[in-house]
């Protein structure tokens, strides 16, 4: 058992344990995710069938990464197992059920956008004040009764829930939330909630199905455990109920989505149900130095909610904790910036070695321009997705409603875009007139002269379009029906002849999601290749998720949320300041701010040799500058870890003494440490936030489609260097076939593509 020697003799006891109940809560970085890789490893060595072995990571990027681990030892056996997040796992296993919740079996997954729309609509419909009935709060409120597995009609009888929504004067939430869940399976769509709510009925309704996926999972493995919601948490009871071959891993420490339902009750509740249960303890860290392992242990102890541990480092004491101050967010950036560019040059680092962790993602525009200005390259991770932008989502609503008709987000989406003279009157007309005769939209503008008073023509033809897509997606490969479906829907003709900037990149992003369908239509590992299944799980994927320049090197940007469970060898968390983080919501209750702690301690222990902090005491908020306090979680942490760099200008005219600097930052704004500044502060630039690399070079200048020959070099914006194979067309529409070493081959429209020749 050679592969097993890179774990301690705990680790390893854990790995070896693999029947029965098992429970390993630690502290950070001391290989939790590590046993789960091996112990997937280990049980295909003894024997097990990979068929048979579900694990459930947080991210899809994390399950990618422990099958690349699990494939080392073990070779391509990996490729069988199922892993994924709940969501992605659930929603595979409902694309064969369904039919036995009533629901189709290419259901329509809607996004927050989508359930939000439907949340609006119903508003207006019933006419309630948008000030009360905030679709965001609807909304959530909506999700934390599916969490917690309460149906619409359980929360219309339940005496407590109708008290409260009475007394706070929201009495209609109930009649809200039948109509949605009516709604949505009208529309043939589950929304994120869904997938884990349905999923409890399938099992619990179904005793079939339910012993079918029993005797599939025989054993199962769920990493970052302390973040997993009541529903989340029955499904894996069920799953496990007859093999009880479970093993569950995390960190009370590091539970951080209570605001979703996380329910710290889970890790309580698993040594009630399985009292033979095996607990194992992970106390080294192998992650950070001593100062950092220290420094978090610090902040924790803070918490009153917590089970004990003690968790230590055998590596060096390692450098001190830097605290640096700014006098504006913009500074602050900089500071950053520079602390990057010369810890690099100094320890000839690559730029991936270094991240930026921020309590709310618009903290990230006053970094991103720093760096840029520094020529720093930098990823965001967990911004926008490339499927929430427009134009790809009015494409995928064509898609959508190709493959289900009744899909009525979709329907709205695009019934009028492009522009074909269905104006918003005869749309309200058709969603009534299915209401009232139980039809469902589409079905209603396919006998549009029977139901809708003067249809127009466009409405018939519409539906034959859509129609005409469903036949030929039967014959097509998903790359040709997708590209037929662009060009007949007059989606691409209608960016095409937007000329601006934007309708430019619009354009190149719906080929690049026509090239991504291409890969897709010719992967070789999968059997079924049909648009269909491209289009099954589009809904859930992140901008982390196909990221096709995973190994670039770039400075990681992305909030301590998307940050769990990742390392990096050198961490910056910035915008330690009240209000921000700790977020001005959390100061309302003792549970909030233990949250807030706990996101610090993920923060923290995310580096592994070099950790700087830093805040900043003006900032930017909605337009205005605004003072900032710094947080109280700095004075929490033991003066003896912390070295300070209060080097920026104005510096404060007190004594340089550590004493005095430490009990400075908690004074009140009107001390001389952050000085109100004057109103005539220059106001805020905006900076879009994109979702992509950013990697600087001498600067884009189009290539000279003359001057283009094949065989040449060349860099693109973002698919970086490559080499021309081909050229055809004729100017001004020439298209260039172009091999890019990290990404492939690719072919672009001149006259668009962000190309330089090198
Ligand atoms: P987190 O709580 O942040 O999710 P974790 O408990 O899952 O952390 P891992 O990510 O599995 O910890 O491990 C942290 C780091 O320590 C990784 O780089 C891992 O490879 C390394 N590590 C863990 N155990 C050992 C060991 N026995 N020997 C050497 N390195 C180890
Ligand atoms: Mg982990």
């Amino acid at each position: 058992m050679d592969y097993l020697q890179g774990l301690n003799p705990e680790q390893k006891a854990a790995v070896l344990q693999i029947k029965g109940p098992v429970m390993i809560i630690a502290g950070a970085g001391s290989g939790k995710t590590r046993v789960i890789t091996y112990r997937v490893a280990h049980l295909i060595r003894s024997g097990v069938d990979s068929f048979n072995i579900l694990v459930l990571t947080f991210t899809n990027k994390a399950a990618k990464e422990m099958r690349e681990r699990i494939n080392h030892i073990v070779g391509p056996e990996a490729k069988n197992i199922w892993m994924g997040t709940f969501h992605s796992v659930f929603a595979k296993i409902l694309r064969v059920e369904a039919d036995k919740i009533g629901y189709p079996n290419n259901f329509t997954i809607y996004d927050t956008d989508d359930s939000k729309s439907v949340i609006r609509a119903i508003l207006k419909e019933m006419q309630l004040d948008d000030k009360l009935y905030n679709q965001n709060f609807v909304y959530n409120r909506i999700s934390a009764a599916k969490n917690n597995l309460v149906g619409w009609q359980e929360y219309q009888n339940n005496d407590q829930i109708q008290a409260d929504d009475f007394s706070s004067g929201r009495g209609m939430l109930g009649k809200i939330y039948e109509t949605y869940a009516q709604r949505c399976f009208r529309a043939g769509a589950m929304d994120f909630d869904d997938l884990l709510f349905k999923t409890n009925e399938l099992l619990k309704n179904h005793p079939d199905v339910l012993n079918k996926y029993q005797h599939k999972f025989k054993y199962l493995m769920v990493d970052e455990y302390q973040d997993t919601n009541f529903s989340q948490y029955l499904i894996v009871k069920r799953l496990a109920a007859v093999s009880e071959n479970l093993c569950v891993v995390g960190d009370d420490a590091q539970s951080i989505y209570a605001f979703r339902g996380a329910n710290i009750q889970n890790i309580l509740n698993f040594e009630k149900d399985y009292p033979d249960l095996k607990v194992f303890k992970l106390e080294q860290n192998y992650r950070s130095t001593q100062n950092i392992v220290n420094v978090a242990n610090s902040i924790i102890a803070n918490n009153k909610d917590q089970l004990k541990k003690n968790v230590f480092s055998e590596k060096d004491s390692g450098d001190k904790i830097k605290v640096m101050r700014a006098f504006s967010d913009n500074e602050e950036g900089k500071m950053v910036a520079e602390a990057i560019m010369q810890q690099r040059s100094t320890n000839g680092l690559k730029w991936k070695a270094f991240a930026i962790l921020y309590r709310t993602n618009a903290q990230s525009r006053s970094m991103e321009e720093a760096l840029r200005k520094l020529n720093i390259p930098y990823k965001i991770y967990g911004g926008m997705s490339f499927y929430q932008r427009k134009e790809i989502k009015d494409l995928i609503a064509y898609f959508r409603l190709t493959f289900n008709p009744n899909d009525e987000e979709a329907l709205k989406r695009v019934i009028n875009y492009p522009k074909r003279g269905i104006g918003d009157t005869t749309v309200d007309r058709i969603i009534v007139a299915a209401d009232r005769n139980q039809l469902t939209p589409f079905e209603v503008i396919l006998q549009a002269p029977r139901y809708v008073e003067k249809a127009p023509a466009s409405l018939m033809a519409f539906a034959t379009m859509i129609q005409s897509f469903q036949v030929i997606t039967k014959t097509l490969s998903a790359y040709d029906a997708a590209l037929h479906i662009a060009q007949h829907s007059g989606l691409l003709k209608d960016l095409y002849d937007d000329k601006s900037v934007e309708g430019l990149n619009r354009y190149e992003n719906i080929q690049e999601l026509l090239n991504g369908i291409k890969e897709f239509s010719e992967r070789e590992d999968i059997e079924e290749k049909g648009l269909e299944i491209f289009m099954q799980d589009v809904a859930l994927l992140t901008n982390d998720d196909n990221d096709k320049n995973k190994d670039a090197d770039t400075v990681s940007l992305m909030t301590i949320h998307s940050s769990k469970g990742l390392e990096f060898p050198q961490v910056h968390i910035v915008g330690l300041e009240e209000n921000l983080f700790p977020s001005q919501m959390s100061l309302n209750s003792r549970s909030d701010l233990e949250e807030e702690r706990r996101l610090f301690y993920v923060a923290i222990t995310r580096a592994e040799y070099k950790l700087t902090i830093s805040y900043a005491t003006s900032r930017f908020k909605f337009g205005t500058l605004i003072n900032c306090e710094p947080s109280r979680f700095l004075d929490e942490i033991d003066a003896k870890y912390l070295e300070l760099d209060f080097s920026a200008k104005p510096a404060p005219a007190q004594s340089a003494s550590f004493g005095d600097e430490r009990s400075a930052w908690s004074r009140k704004p009107a001390d001389a440490f952050s000085k109100p500044k004057p109103a005539t502060a220059p106001p805020i630039k905006t900076t879009s936030i994109l979702a992509k690399a950013h990697v600087p070079s001498a600067g884009f200048k189009p290539a000279d489609t003359a001057n283009l020959q094949v065989g040449m070099q060349v860099e693109h914006e973002r698919f970086g260097f490559g080499k021309v194979i081909s050229l055809e067309g004729n100017k001004p529409d020439v298209k260039a076939t172009i091999f890019f070493k990290e990404i492939g081959q690719k072919q672009l429209l001149l006259k668009f593509a962000k190309l330089s020749i090198v």
